[in-house]
């Protein structure tokens, strides 16, 4: 997996943004590197790293003027997806999302935190956010392209995860999948972690709801940063991998840690160990 950051403005504020590293990114942090430059990044990673698939991230990437330059040079690795993360406001716009249709193995990754529009402002802190991406992944999806809808746990949504899957199959027929993601606890998300982190075992039992209900109606989903031993079983072939550590007492004497997510440090930091269940 290579992934790209191709720039560091957006017209959001999320209150748990973890992009708080750009300085570590960019050479320049007062400028966002050219096309050229970018290109000569990506041919770098695609030498270093296995280039199956490649998320394009920000800032917020549909700033960039040049983004189908580079959606191109991309397509020159043959990789098998390309993710653009996305808030999904530009997205509003039509004939912005008919430049997409193109790109065949391109998945659009846009977040939606909640059906009531208040919550979902309030969580990027922006008015009239959640007008424009719902709007904009509904434009995506009746042109034929790809979104995978990213919804990220918070307090202020958690209690709501079925009225969520019922909103989804409402509202957004066609969505390729919803991806729950348990949030990192970096960066903004750390500053204000007393108002948004929910432990794994509050919020566990309302995931499985939503899950159980999304698969009533035959929508796809995936789960990303949720440790096998909090999530049932029946769900482990529906997450994705992520780099966590796993070095702690519980984790590395545990028989399923060649294939779990682990749990990060940052959350170890925060909550402790005693959710996790060891399996023998
Ligand atoms: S104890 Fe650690 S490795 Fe084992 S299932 Fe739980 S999180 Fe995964």
């Amino acid at each position: 997996m290579v992934t790209l950051t191709v720039n560091k403005h957006c017209n959001l504020n999320c209150s748990f943004c973890s992009n708080d590293n750009f300085d570590s990114v960019f050479d320049d942090p007062n400028s966002e590197p050219s096309l050229n430059e970018l290109k000569r990044r990506l041919s770098i990673f695609c030498q270093e790293k296995k280039r199956d698939t490649l998320t394009i991230t920000g800032g917020e990437p549909t700033f960039r003027k040049d983004l189908f330059d580079l959606l191109d040079y991309s397509n020159s690795f043959n990789f098998s997806k390309i993710f653009l993360l996305s808030n999904g406001c530009r997205f509003y716009y039509l004939d912005y999302c008919q430049h997409f249709t193109k790109y065949s193995n391109l998945e659009i990754e846009i977040p939606l935190h909640h059906f009531d529009s208040n919550i979902h402002n309030g969580l990027v802190r922006t008015p009239n956010s959640f007008k424009y991406a719902l709007k904009g992944i509904q434009n995506l999806i009746s042109i034929g392209v790809k979104v995978n809808l990213r919804l990220i746990l918070f307090k202020q949504n958690y209690l709501d995860l079925v009225e969520y899957a019922n909103f989804v199959n409402k509202n957004l027929q066609g969505i390729n999948k919803v991806v729950f993601i348990y949030p990192r606890i970096e960066g903004s998300a750390k500053k204000n972690d007393d108002s948004l982190i929910v432990p794994y075992s509050k919020l566990i039992f309302n995931v499985h709801k939503s899950l159980e209900k999304l698969s009533e109606f035959n929508i796809d989903y995936e789960i990303l940063h949720f440790p096998f031993c909090i999530l049932n079983s029946k769900y482990w072939s529906k997450t994705l991998k992520s780099p966590y550590a796993m070095d702690n007492s519980i984790c590395s004497k545990c028989n399923k840690k060649s294939i779990c997510s682990g749990i990060s440090i940052d959350y170890v930091d925060k909550f402790g160990l005693l959710e996790l269940k060891k399996f023998e």
